[in-house]
């Protein structure tokens, strides 16, 4: 068993937030202990808090195990502080069948630190054409469907995908942005990309897709879960759909939450802060933060993409989108708690129980009983972004060289010791 001793505990999920031990054994969280043979580690002065739980994560294999593997993504994610991820279907093949879930779970059991919980796609192949197995993939282990950095192009098939989710009980996870007015865009459509002379992706890209979205989990009454969410509008018709009782879930970014299109100015086109949904202006960022505070947006994801140098070693338009972010994630968003506009607790809510919640997951908790998924933080050491000290393969990230206050010194995935760093 291990001993975490005199630590802030803080868990969302019950409310708690006192100063106390936490006791792990036989890879659960217990009140008292039956065995002596302990592990103790002095966890005080530092906050306890349950495993970061990831809607949204891109893990790359199997197909493309040069950007990154289970093995070192969901090391990355231990280093993060992450202890369940949901992995994306933008694979080769992609994960659209029951036998392709059940072979990412074969992988992950033997590969993964962490635990990895497959997302299939919505229709096959991402292709738009006809719907891909969902009940098969449920049955199979998949929680939720999403064509990835795809949305469903055809409406009627994702009328049918909605409709559909109320028969498997799993959400329908969309990147809702509309690829007809995106058109080729790089950046935020606005004043800095006509300086950088970029072509840019109007904010109208993402509030056309929500609407069809919301429109039509209204028609179906099925449930839609909403990728990154990266512009104002899009808070306001999520929150407008919210209160006319339409049951929808969504999530931001870290990058989309603290960073802006700044970044690609002031750090002259750096590949790194490209991303789909591109980052938006600093106005945006605000009302994606005011909509985490009034629970219009559910939770916060990685959205970790890792890429290969190669595809970010090129002019800005022709690099694929994505930043690495796992490892980054805690120490970008502890910005907004140094800044005094999110409390600890509510960013920690956010990046586990409300995370679950919104996925019907038993996860993100402390309570006795749960899965001893637990990280221990500090949330006021300092270190330097160095990406060739990255446990993921993605080396790309904006915040190279920047330093970042709040760090992971500990990481429990069922009652193993899958990172520790310093403790
Ligand atoms: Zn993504």
């Amino acid at each position: 068993m291990i001993r975490l001793t005199g630590g802030r505990v803080v868990d969302p999920a019950s409310g708690r937030d006192e100063l106390a031990d936490l006791l792990v054994e036989d890879g659960r969280i217990v009140d008292s202990a039956t065995t002596r043979d302990e592990t103790v580690i002095d966890a005080s002065g530092y906050v306890v808090a349950p495993g970061f739980v990831d809607l949204h994560c891109h893990l790359r294999e199997p197909g493309f195990e040069d950007a990154e593997t289970i093995a070192s993504g969901t090391r990355a994610a231990a280093a993060g502080g992450f202890t369940t991820l949901c992995a994306l279907a933008d694979t080769q093949p992609t994960t659209d069948t029951g036998s392709n879930v059940e072979s990412l779970l074969t992988q992950a059991r033997r590969d993964a630190v962490v635990r990895v919980l497959p997302v299939g796609t919505t229709t096959k192949q991402r292709q738009s054409e006809e719907l891909s197995e969902m009940a098969d993939m449920a049955y199979a282990g998949a929680v939720a469907f999403s064509d990835s950095d795809r949305a469903v192009r055809k409406t009627s098939l994702m009328r049918h995908a909605l409709e559909y989710s109320l028969l498997v009980e799993k959400p329908i996870a969309s990147h809702a942005e509309d690829a007809e007015l995106v058109d080729g865009g790089v950046m935020h459509e606005g004043a800095l990309a006509t300086v950088l002379g970029l072509k840019g992706v109007p904010r109208q890209a993402e509030e056309i897709a929500v609407g069809r979205d919301l429109a039509l989990a209204q028609l179906t009454g099925g449930r839609l879960h909403l990728a990154h969410l990266s512009t104002a509008a899009a808070v306001s018709q999520v929150r407008d759909a919210k209160a006319r009782g339409i049951r929808v879930t969504a999530e931001v970014s870290p990058h989309h939450l603290v960073l802006s299109d700044e970044v690609v100015s002031l750090k002259m086109y750096d590949t790194n802060a490209r991303t789909s949904p591109p980052l938006r202006s600093p106005t945006d960022a605000a009302a994606l933060l005011a909509g985490l505070k009034d629970g219009t947006i559910d939770c916060v994801v990685s959205d970790h993409s890792p890429r290969r140098w190669i595809d970010k070693a090129c002019e800005f338009d022709q690099a694929l989108p994505g930043i690495s972010s796992l490892e980054t994630a805690f120490g970008l968003l502890m910005r907004l708690v140094h800044a005094g506009v999110l409390s600890l607790s509510e960013l920690l809510s956010a990046l586990t129980y409300r995370a679950a919640r919104a996925w019907d997951l038993p996860y993100g908790t402390l309570s006795a009983g749960a899965p001893a998924d637990v990280v221990v933080l500090d949330p006021d050491q300092a270190w330097v972004v160095d990406p060739d000290r990255f446990f993921s393969k993605g080396r790309n990230t904006p915040l190279a060289g920047q330093t970042l206050r709040g760090t992971v010194l500990l990481t429990l995935a069922n009652g193993n010791i899958v990172y520790r760093n310093g403790l």
